[in-house]
């Protein structure tokens, strides 16, 4: 027991300092802004019950939140939808990369809301009569999740629209299969915006303990979500998190998660702490090397693998 570390004393500049030494992966080049992010830029941070947010230096760097905004906004249509999200949207892992054009085989609906058919239907399934309401919308939800007022990076939201064709291509299949209300066009819109919010770890490490600590902010106090949609989140997150690496994921570190292009991960262990870490380098799942070698180690010293010890 004692073996293990104190989130409220544990060291994470060292480390940052440690994980900087793995110089693996690439970084996304899907947009000019993602392409043209420091490889070296790395940051940590941790949020506890108590409304504690600890963080590591260079925490208050932005950077585009990406498919780490795919709970949330899962958390957030399920709210407004009244549970509805849940008979529209599957919840399996699909195996596969998290743009394949591809559909739930017999139902036609999006695989999972981690992957980018079923977050661009989450955020389709938001309250709001057209795109700008829905924007308002999804940007007050992430900022309650968050504890403070977010904004969106106009040139990422612009370039991730532009330039996301296997986006407007899912979009289409699923207006075809009858999955889809909005326009094609006006759901991309949607979601290109909300990928492009801009977030920092400590930002992201209170969304993710707002997750999981039953939907309640620790830092507002705010109950964001109810416990059961937080739950089921959580629960999505285990399984589909990280795309086709959610079971290798599952088994180095034992966290519910959320990877993204922009080399940021979100946490949410339950009942325990809200954790985030960010850094461009990503392995051939999308997922940032450092990150997952972070979150290794942090799960290993603070014991936070949630199917508990070796
Ligand atoms: N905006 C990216 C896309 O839709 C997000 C993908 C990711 O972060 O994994 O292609």
């Amino acid at each position: 027991m004692s073996r293990r570390s104190d989130p409220r004393t544990y060291d994470l500049d060292r480390l940052r300092e440690d994980v900087l030494a793995e110089h693996g992966g690439e970084v996304d080049d899907s947009i000019p802004q993602l392409a043209s992010a420091d490889p070296d830029f790395c940051a940590l941070a941790l949020a506890l019950p108590d409304g504690t947010v600890r963080s590591s230096v260079h925490a208050d760097v932005r950077f585009s939140v990406q498919s780490a905004v795919k709970p949330f906004l899962f958390a957030l249509a399920l709210l407004d939808t009244q549970g509805e999200a849940l008979d529209r949207i599957g919840i399996e892992p699909t195996g596969e990369a998290f743009d394949a054009i591809k559909l739930e085989s017999g139902t036609g609906r999006p695989p999972n809301p981690m992957v980018n058919a079923g977050a661009l239907l989450t955020a389709a399934l938001v309250s709001g009569d057209d795109v700008a309401a829905r924007d308002a919308r999804i940007l007050a939800g992430l900022s309650a999740f968050a504890g403070r007022a977010l904004e969106v990076d106009e040139h990422v939201a612009r370039d991730e629209h532009l330039l996301g064709d296997r986006n407007h291509a899912l979009a289409h299949l699923m207006r075809a299969e009858g999955a889809l209300e909005v326009s094609a066009d006006d759901a991309v819109a949607v979601y290109a915006r909300a990928c492009a919010v801009l977030v920092d770890v400590e930002a992201l490490a209170v969304m993710g303990a707002t997750l999981a600590l039953g939907g309640r902010n620790p830092v507002t106090g705010e109950q964001v979500v109810p416990p059961d949609v937080a739950r089921d989140v959580v629960s999505v997150m285990a399984t589909c998190g990280v795309y086709d690496g959610s079971g290798r994921w599952m088994r180095s570190v034992g966290i519910p998660a959320k990877s993204s292009v922009s080399g940021a991960i979100v946490m949410a262990v339950p009942g325990r702490l809200g954790a985030a870490v960010v850094s461009p380098p990503l392995d051939e799942y999308g997922t940032s090397v450092r990150g997952h070698a972070a979150s290794r180690r942090l799960s290993d010293d603070l014991g936070l693998h949630v199917f508990g010890d070796p």
